[in-house]
């Protein structure tokens, strides 16, 4: 028989290391699986500049680490896997997880999300290939070459920024007239020499399947109807994300997009009632705010909730 845990948390952003740093400092020994993105959507980003308490900014990827350490210093682990199921009517749980079984007596969901795709056939089979959904990771093989970013809110801008560093023209194709993007992101795009803004454009296909490379784009006008198609070698999506809370589906209440309903910050449900043990923190449950801040608060609360738990309970 396993060893049972403490406390196991899923996923290795900045609410899931909060949760660790929070966890391990309680001497609950925590583990943390570190799932398919370790350091989650931090660790895909570039300069963080409303993160306090750094007042000229901070690089994603430098942030995560330095949340790492931080828990690690107070004796959380870390293992590289990810959840494949777990039955939470029975504490306590026992996760299958790609590194073999895990006996927890309580959970922290802190999956995140992950980058949404347009569902193109044509766009998912040039992933890869000239399709990605991550500027930072991809972005230097664009070097002087014109490309697309696709979307209209604050990571569309952020990626369309990131990328004028390589490509010798950015062309964002947003699919209304107004965008969702923070006025000084959609400021700083407009501004630059390098990116043309494209609105009320829909892409109907990804060109350059049968070269396995990205030649172009098939684009349509959605208020005139008028079809064109626009010469490029990247494209970039940023088109928001998806709740990683497939897993959990029918054991804990979901709202109608994935994303994991909480009640009191943290605590999950099943048909309203709260599931003991079970704690949902960061971007998985979080649909408003989707801040590196506010995952980190969440995460901070779901520790502080597991620590009452297990002493309540004389666990
Ligand atoms: P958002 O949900 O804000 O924006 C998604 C954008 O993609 C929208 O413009 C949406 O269009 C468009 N879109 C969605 N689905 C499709 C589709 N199938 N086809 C075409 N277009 C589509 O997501 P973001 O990831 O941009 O931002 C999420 C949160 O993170 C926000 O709160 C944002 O402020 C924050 N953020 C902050 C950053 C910063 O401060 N540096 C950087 C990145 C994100 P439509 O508008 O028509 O719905």
């Amino acid at each position: 028989m396993s060893e049972t845990l403490n406390t196991v948390i899923l996923g290795s952003g900045c609410s899931g290391l909060t949760a660790a740093i929070y966890a391990s400092r309680a001497n609950l020994s925590p583990l943390v699986l570190e799932g398919h993105e370790p350091g989650g959507q931090l660790s895909m980003t570039t300069l963080v500049e409303n993160f306090p308490g750094w007042p000229e900014g901070i690089q994603g990827p430098e942030l995560v680490d330095n949340m790492r350490k931080q828990a690690a210093r107070f004796g959380a682990t870390f293992k590289l896997a990810h959840l494949n199921k777990v039955d939470l009517s029975t504490r306590p749980f026992k996760l299958d997880t790609s590194a073999g079984e895990i006996c927890t007596r309580t959970l922290i969901i802190s999956s995140g999300a992950s980058a949404r795709w347009l569902g193109l056939p044509s766009e998912q089979a040039l992933i890869g290939h000239g399709v990605s959904s991550c500027a930072t990771c991809d972005g230097f093989f664009f070097r002087e070459k014109e490309i697309a970013v696709v979307g209209g809110g604050d990571s569309a801008m952020e990626e369309a920024l990131f990328l004028t560093r390589f490509a010798s023209k950015v062309t964002l194709i947003h699919r209304r007239e107004s965008f969702r993007a923070s006025k000084i992101m959609l400021e700083r795009a407009m501004a630059h020499q390098k990116i043309e803004l494209m609105t009320n454009t829909v892409i109907d296909e990804v060109l350059g399947v049968e070269e396995k490379e990205v030649k172009g784009l098939k684009l349509r006008n959605i208020v005139n109807g008028d079809v064109s198609t626009l010469a490029i070698s990247g494209l970039f999506l940023g088109i928001g994300h998806e709740p990683n809370a497939k897993a959990f589906a029918g054991q804990i209440d979901l709202d109608e997009d994935g994303y994991i309903r909480t009640t009191n910050n943290v605590f999950t449900t099943k048909n309203g009632v709260i599931v003991p043990g079970v704690y949902a923190s960061g971007d998985v449950q979080d649909r408003r705010y989707r801040q590196a801040i506010t995952a980190a608060g969440t995460g901070c609360m779901a520790a502080l909730e597991v620590e009452k738990f297990l002493e309540e309970f004389n666990h």
